[in-house]
């Protein structure tokens, strides 16, 4: 099944109304794949190069309201900024490496994170819902800037 009817099927699910303007947030993260983190700006600019008019707080909105239904995936950055990216229930749990300085966001695996997470759930009576870690750091580029 196509990622998009899931998520119709979904949105359907949970009694919300799939709005042009919220299929059109969607469409967008579906176009450019899991695994990418793009921000409120990221998406703003990308709907304004498809001629959607559409204000940056109504995109702020949106993501939220994407990110409260589990459609996407909301990436707390330490400096208050927020990046955003498909939830799919295909992906296993993965990390992040952020740059402080950039922004920059690369994924990593590790089953070491997932196996500390698991053994703190099952010692502490916990059912595990995800283990996730975002670990920060300067980039090449910007720590050579500094
Ligand atoms: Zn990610
Ligand atoms: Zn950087």
């Amino acid at each position: 099944m196509a990622v998009s009817g899931g998520l119709r099927h979904d949105l359907h699910g949970r009694g919300q109304r799939l709005t042009p303007q919220r299929q059109r947030v969607l469409d967008l993260f579906e176009r450019v794949g899991a695994g990418h983190h793009l921000s409120a700006e990221d998406v703003h600019l990308q709907l304004l190069r498809a001629d959607a008019r559409v204000s940056l707080a109504t995109v702020y909105r949106t993501l939220r309201l994407l990110a409260s239904m589990a459609l996407l995936r909301e990436l707390e950055l330490p400096e208050g900024s927020r990046r955003f990216e498909l939830a799919s229930a295909e992906l296993h749990d993965h990390h992040h490496l952020v740059c402080a300085a950039c922004g920059r966001t690369e994924e990593f695996d590790s089953a070491q994170v997932l196996q500390a997470g698991a053994d703190a759930a099952a010692k502490h009576g916990f059912r595990l819902l995800s283990s996730r870690l975002t670990v920060r750091g300067l980039c090449g580029a910007c720590a050579a800037a500094v």
